[in-house]
């Protein structure tokens, strides 16, 4: 690159992690493997490969040990891809080839990580990176070489072509003061734990300044995902100054996030988060969330792969984790309507009251089994909650009950641990169970009402179609009425209530709805602090007939 000693290099590149760092630059160099010995014996190569994987499997279990409870599963994901039948036969079939074995495990990893990133599916080609830290940390025990850990005797911004997860769970916590990367992704787990760690971070920013960074003064923005290598001094100022007013305001939101929803009247609101992955989840626990309320499944789908019930129940698990003892609340696939997925949903006039939700799944028990047998899986792990969408009557919702039960003859018949204390309830989004909530109340052991549909079809009105959007209100005398209806049947048989359509993230029907008799809001974690703050704040509502 040849920059004068003192210039300052501005590089762009993509935010992954919030936050702004300023302080020296230490760079990890990755050295690959040199193995280019001849193989004599496969059964022998095949011995010592055995062998290191047993040995890494070991080092991760010691680094899941370690690691925050968000991010256990992560070195757990990387143990279970080291079992991996796909990826072993590789290594076997390139040892068979004459390969060394390091040589072998390279070479598989290259092929098996590339089949990933072909793959229609963000998901799974994010997990790449964890393929890729798994299989390098075999080849260095195969090289007789320590895994190149992360040594940093002082608080350093650390720059590499790619960091991986161990690299950062490795560190004692504040000595990264920041990360950039050359490649990486936003959305890949190194990116994730920065987020977590509140380490500010880079991904993408290109090979080009890694060559001269080593020791080098820097200052990252995680924010705009700007590096600024050698900053000059206004360049520093500005950034010393920023920090101190980040600083100071988050010590503001701290004090809001702690603190429990209690209106000035004293009613208490428990404020719940909409989420669709494990990356939200932690997020919504950031920001106080005392819990998830809807953890939007089919998202999981939207990519076009239909994860197995094994990787179903992993990310489950995530999720549980990732809310750290608080409920999650997951909904099964609500596929169909707007919600469409390639090879699942049809096409249909009339989508949105077509073949959707529970329909689609009781038609589909290939889809609704495995989901439900991952679920009961994973609530062995935490408080996990399971709710139906769409239901209509109260018939529908016992057709539902009985797949949970023959899936769970099926995981006895397997011998495979699940629980059997799921809490199971229904989405209130339909006009008929909000009619029938009388008779649904005493099957369910929750009630959340889902306001987005609930307004659709209470009012005839698409909630997508742009033609109609004057036809569908934010609240009504009319869905008052239907949700009442829930409420009063919710309390006559002591179940919970909560609302987790968007209306819940409006702070005067927030208020409303608390004064209807709700306690638990759950709604998307941008729009958490704001409501909590306006619910603290608020007066009793004074119309129970509002029209908006
Ligand atoms: C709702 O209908 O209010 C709801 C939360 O579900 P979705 O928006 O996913 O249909
Ligand atoms: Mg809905």
């Amino acid at each position: 690159m040849g920059r004068g000693e003192n210039r300052m290099l501005h590089v762009t590149g993509v935010a992954a992690s919030a936050g702004l760092a300023v302080g020296t630059i230490k760079r990890i160099h990755r050295a690959r493997t040199g193995l280019t010995r001849v193989v004599l014996d496969c059964a022998r190569e095949k011995a010592l490969f055995e062998a290191a994987i047993l040995l890494a499997k070991d080092e991760l279990s010691q680094l899941e040990q370690r690691a925050d409870s968000k991010d256990k599963d992560i070195f757990l994901f990387q143990r279970v891809m080291l079992d991996d039948k796909g990826l072993l036969d590789e290594i076997s079939k390139a040892i068979d080839s004459g390969i060394g074995s390091a040589a072998a495990v390279e070479r598989a990893a290259e092929i098996y990580i590339r089949r990933i990133r072909s793959i229609e599916n963000e998901y799974l080609r994010e997990r790449a990176t964890d393929v890729q830290d798994a299989c390098q940390r075999v080849v260095n025990i195969l090289d007789g070489r320590p895994r190149e850990t992360l040594h940093l005797s002082q608080p350093a911004i650390v720059a590499a072509d790619e960091i991986y997860p161990s690299d950062i769970v490795s560190v004692d916590k504040g000595l990264i003061l920041g990360i950039v990367t050359a490649s990486g992704s936003a959305q890949g787990h190194a990116a994730i734990i920065s987020r977590t760690m509140g380490i500010p971070a880079i991904v993408q920013a290109g090979e080009e300044f890694l060559e001269e960074c080593d020791g080098q003064m820097a200052a990252l923005d995680g924010f705009s995902g700007e590096l600024f290598l050698s900053p000059d001094q206004p360049t520093k100022a500005r950034f010393l100054h920023r920090i101190r007013l980040r600083t100071r305001q988050e010590q503001k939101l701290e004090a809001l996030k702690k603190a429990p929803c209690i209106t000035p009247d004293g009613k208490e609101v428990c404020l719940l988060a909409n989420c669709s992955c494990p990356e939200d989840i932690e997020l919504a626990m950031e920001k106080g969330a005392d819990g998830v309320g809807l953890l939007r499944s089919e998202f999981m789908l939207m990519a076009g792969k239909m994860p197995t019930e094994q990787e179903q129940y992993i990310f489950y698990r995530r999720c549980l984790e990732a809310a750290g003892g608080k409920p999650v609340t997951v909904r099964t696939f609500d596929i169909g309507a707007d919600k469409e997925v390639e090879g699942i949903s049809h096409q249909e006039d009339n989508p949105a009251l077509g073949l959707r939700g529970i329909r689609l799944c009781l038609a589909r028990q290939d889809l609704l089994q495995p989901q439900l047998a991952a679920l009961l899986r994973a609530a062995v792990h935490g408080p996990l909650k399971i709710m139906f969408p769409m239901i209509a009557t109260p018939e529908e919702f016992q057709q539902a009950m009985e797949v949970v039960e023959q899936v769970k003859k099926q995981l006895w018949t397997r011998g495979v641990s699940f629980s059997e204390e799921v809490p199971i309830g229904t989405m209130i989004e339909t006009p008929a169970a909000a009619l029938m909530a009388e008779q649904l109340a005493p099957l369910c052991d929750f009630f959340s009402i889902g306001t987005n549909d609930l307004i659709q079809y209470a009012h005839a009105a698409d909630r997508v179609n742009p033609l109609v959007a004057q036809y569908y209100p934010t609240f009504s005398p009319a869905v008052h009425a239907l949700i009442q209806m829930a409420v009063d049947a919710a309390n006559k048989n002591h179940i919970s209530i909560s609302v987790c359509g968007e209306s819940a993230a409006n702070p005067s029907i927030a208020r409303h709805y608390v004064d209807m008799g709700i306690k638990n809001l759950s709604m998307a974690v941008v729009s958490l602090l704001e409501v909590k703050e306006s619910l603290m704040e608020s007066s009793p509502s004074n119309t129970t007939n509002t029209n908006t």
